[in-house]
Parts: structure tokens; sequence; C-alpha cells
């Protein structure tokens, strides 16, 4: 099958968060298994050119249609570790991708309404015509409304479309000048709650609603989470239209790029390891503290990767930290958020702990560190309050560190409780709790923390439960390609 991803992000070229690592992931595994893959990104300035090979023009002078006129755009090629991949530039006043950072600005629905009418624009000019769409979140969500409503009727009447929903929090509201923009026009047809009208504000548009509406095939990171946006309020009010197209909406476990992220091979790390030698991973330890001038002490290491958003339980994260160092444990903390008051709130808890030896924040982005801190942290935390799928807990198994997670969408999937598991004994890999509070927190950590403590050939046994699962894109690369069969135009 001849498949074009339409995405914000590609791990590690263009990364925020799991978003990235998805589009990537199941690109290779969809090339690997044969198909032609190819992935369309906007070309920011900020991105990680260093990990782009052979960047170069492919189509000069694109002409987007915007409002009444045409925005020019380059449209440029270059391979990904592999992975083949347009970047779209657009030379406009709007200045859309070159702000020094991917997302958090006022006229976002704008710049990737632009982008999702480009990358179309793109693929008619230049005579693709692929069997598969895969649009990801709300920034390419309107592809497949301008596919049905405009580049159908210009020669694209094959394609299907394929939209994952990464996180629903975030749906791509706008007011009705996107429709001019884009050149949909017709506000009273779009606003129609049937189409793209927004539950909750008659005056709005909303970019998700028309991806469930206008794709052929719809999903989730996990089947989990697709039952919770259905029934709960994870859906942020997108649960009603999802129930209404539920025939062509499920849940596929996202997986983790086994090649990207393998401790045996990981050139970030300074002692590879695998369940066979879990020794080594002592020394990624050591190599951890002395990075982050903890002290050497017999004490288990629990750490924190991910974005400080409120959807990750900033509170929960900041109370893990305090109960780790209060009970006899090492805490590290990785993270950013592109919200100015988190970031001061991490950065005064820093300075307040700077002389603690005991623990370390840095507060930034920084992948390599990320990988150091997998491979020598003994227990991982994931206290999520809503969680699509989560990688964290994933690449925390496969580098040997016991996640401890609330049972919550993809965590609730992956993530099996070693003490009160509902699963059979050797696929209990790590410490579970369920109400996000600091008890429910605290129970765990406290079981995780005593099990490595006094039962240590128990607590190995977690790990190598964990390394021994196989969470990598071999079953969701085929749960989509049955999808893109289901969908295709035959
Ligand atoms: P989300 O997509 O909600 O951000 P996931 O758990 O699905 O969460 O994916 C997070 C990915 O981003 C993981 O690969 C994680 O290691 C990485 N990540 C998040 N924050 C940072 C950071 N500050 N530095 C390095 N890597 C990070």
């Amino acid at each position: 099958m001849y498949i074009v991803m339409v995405a914000s992000e590609c791990a590690p070229v263009a990364k925020v968060g799991g978003l990235g690592d998805v589009v990537f992931g199941l690109g290779r595994e969809l090339e690997i298994r044969g198909n032609a893959v190819e992935i369309i990104l906007p070309k920011y300035d900020c991105m990680r050119y260093d990990h782009i090979y052979g960047l170069q023009v492919v189509y000069e002078n694109l002409q987007v249609p915007w409002f009444n006129y045409h925005i020019p755009c380059t449209v440029w090629f270059g391979f990904v570790h592999g992975r083949k991949c347009f970047f779209i530039e657009p030379h406009s006043a709007d200045n859309f991708f070159n702000r020094g950072t991917y997302y958090g600005f006022a006229d976002e629905h704008m710049r990737f309404a632009f982008f999702s009418k480009a990358a179309l624009e793109f693929m008619l000019k230049s005579n693709k015509r692929p069997d598969i769409i895969h649009t990801h979140d709300w920034q390419s969500a309107l592809v497949p409304v301008l596919l049905y409503e405009i580049y159908a009727n210009l020669g694209m009447d094959r394609t299907r479309v394929c939209h994952t929903f990464h996180n629903f929090k975030h749906q791509g509201i706008a007011g009705e000048n996107v429709l001019w923009f884009t050149g949909l026009g017709r506000p009273d047809y779009y606003f129609h709650r049937d189409r793209m009208g927004d539950d909750f504000n008659p005056s709005a548009i909303n970019f998700s609603k028309g991806a469930v509406v206008y794709s052929n095939f719809v999903t989730t990171v996990s089947p989990r989470h697709a039952w919770e946006v259905r029934h709960g309020e994870w859906g942020y009010g997108l649960g009603h239209a999802l129930h209404v197209h539920q025939g062509k909406f499920g849940g596929v476990l996202n997986g983790l790029d086994y090649e990207m992220w393998n401790p045996e091979s990981d050139p970030h790390i300074p002692a590879h390891f695998n369940a066979e030698t879990l020794e080594e991973k002592y020394k990624n330890k050591q190599a951890l503290r002395e990075r982050l001038w903890l002290r050497q002490e017999f004490k288990p290491l629990i750490s924190y990767v991910g974005r400080l958003d409120t959807q990750k339980g900033i509170h929960l994260i900041r109370h893990a930290l305090f109960y780790a160092i209060n009970n006899g444990a090492q805490f590290v903390l990785l993270g950013s958020s592109p919200e100015q008051g988190i970031n001061e709130q991490f950065w005064h808890l820093k300075h307040t702990l700077n002389d603690n030896p005991d623990c370390h924040l840095e507060i930034g982005f920084n992948e390599e560190l990320s990988r150091l801190i997998y491979a020598g942290s003994d227990m991982m935390v994931v206290p999520s309050l809503f969680e699509p799928c989560g990688l964290t807990q994933m690449i925390a198994l496969r580098y040997g560190a016991v996640p401890i997670v609330r049972s919550v969408g993809g965590l609730a999937d992956t993530v099996f409780d070693w003490h009160y598991g509902e699963v059979p004994e050797e696929q209990r890999n790590g410490f579970v709790f369920h109400q996000p509070d600091t008890t429910g927190l605290e129970s765990a950590m406290s079981r995780a923390i005593g099990l490595w403590s006094h039962y240590p050939e128990e607590f190995r046994q977690v790990v190598l439960n964990g390394m021994g699962c196989d969470y990598s894109w071999n079953h969701p690369g085929q749960d989509y390609l049955n999808i893109y069969e289901y969908i295709r135009c035959k």
C-alpha cells in the first residue's frame, strides 16, 4: 500500500512528545512490512536538522490557495533515519513555522489549517495518489474534511483517511475565518453539528469533530482510552460524536520503536545491557548519579520523565519527589512545560532542593539525558490524571526501570501490579494505583521501595517481567494494516 502520514511531529527531527515517536515508529514498521510510506511535516526553523540526511528542494513555488490569494511554498525532501520526509516551507508574512518553537501561538489553528491545506495541495500537484492518508491529532484533522469536500473532486477520489487521536484535550477550535481561508466557505453547512460544529460552542468549528465525521476510520492510542473517551469525561466533549460514529472507531495500542529504544545498543548510555546482563544496568545508575551530582549510596533511584502538564498529575509528581527523598530513595525529574507558571514552580523547587544529594530536577527537553535516566533508574513514576497511551512506561519497561503508574488509559493496558495484578504472575511488571491522590500514590511507591529494599530477588523478577514484554510495533503495525485494508478503495 502507498501510505502518506500528515503530522506536526516526527521523532527525532521534530518531537515534543509521544506523537513524534509514533509517527516515526509506525512509519518504519509499515515500511518493513513492504508498504511505501511518506511523511509530510511543516518545515520548522527549530527542527533538529542534524537528524535529516540529504535535505533538498523537490518542489519549488507550490502555490497554495489561501483566502483569495496564494501562498507560495517550497517543499523539501530528506531522510530522517531512513524515513522519507517532506517538509513544507511557506513564504508569507504570517511566518507560520519560523518561530523558534513548535506550538503555543495565538494563530495556532491558522498555522495548522494552512499546513493541512498545503499537504493536500502538494499531493495533488505532484501527482501523489496514496491509498491511505494517516492523519494525527488536531493539527492535521482538517485533511479528511478538505479531501472529501475539495480534493476528491480534483482527482483524489480513491484516497482514504485514517485519523488517530493522541490527545483529545487539544481539538482545534476556531471561528468562521478558517473556512474562508481554506476555501471550504459555506459556514451554514460546516457549522452544522453533524459536520464540524462544536458541540459546546455554537459559534465555533472543531477540527477534531471534522476528523471524526469525515475520516474513514478513527483510532485512539489504546483500547482502554477508546472506552474512556466514549464513556467518561476524557473525550473533552467529543464523546457524543464518537458514539455516533462508533462503527468506525477503535483503540490501537501504540508501539515503541524497539530499534530506537534499545538498551543493548543505545549510544547515549555508557553500559549496554539486556535481561541476561542486568548487572550492567547498575553502571548506568552510577553514571547518572555522577552526572547529576547525586550521592552514591545504597538506595533505589526513582524518576519522572515527561511533559509537566496538568494531564500528567503535577501535584502527584511533586508529591512523589518528596515521598521518595523522605523514604530512603533518590529522585530525578526531567521535564518542561510550555506554561511559564508551571516551569517557574519547578525552577523554584529546583532551587529549594539544590543542596539535596538525593534529588535532581532538570527543567528542559533533553532526549540524550532521558535515555540515561531510563537506563539508570530503578523505578519511574507516571501518575497521570489521564493518559491516552503513554510511552514513558513502555520505555521504562524496556530499560529495566519498574513503572509505578496510575491505572488509566494506556497505562492500564500495559502495566500490571506485582501484588494485586489480575494477570498471570509472569506478566506482572510494575506497581499500580487507582485514585489520583497522594494516598494511592504513596501506597504504590511504598510497596515498590519496600520490595526493592527487602526482597531484591522478587524486585529483579518484576524488572525481568517488564523487559520480557513485547510492546514493539509488531502487533499494532498489523492492526493498522488491517484497518487500512478495511477502508481502502478496492
Ligand atoms: P506525551 O505524548 O503525552 O508527551 P508520552 O509518554 O506518550 O507522553 O511520550 C513522551 C515522550 O517524550 C517519551 O519518549 C519521553 O521520553 C519524551 N519526553 C517527554 N518530556 C521529555 C523531556 N523533557 N526530555 C526528553 N524527553 C522527553
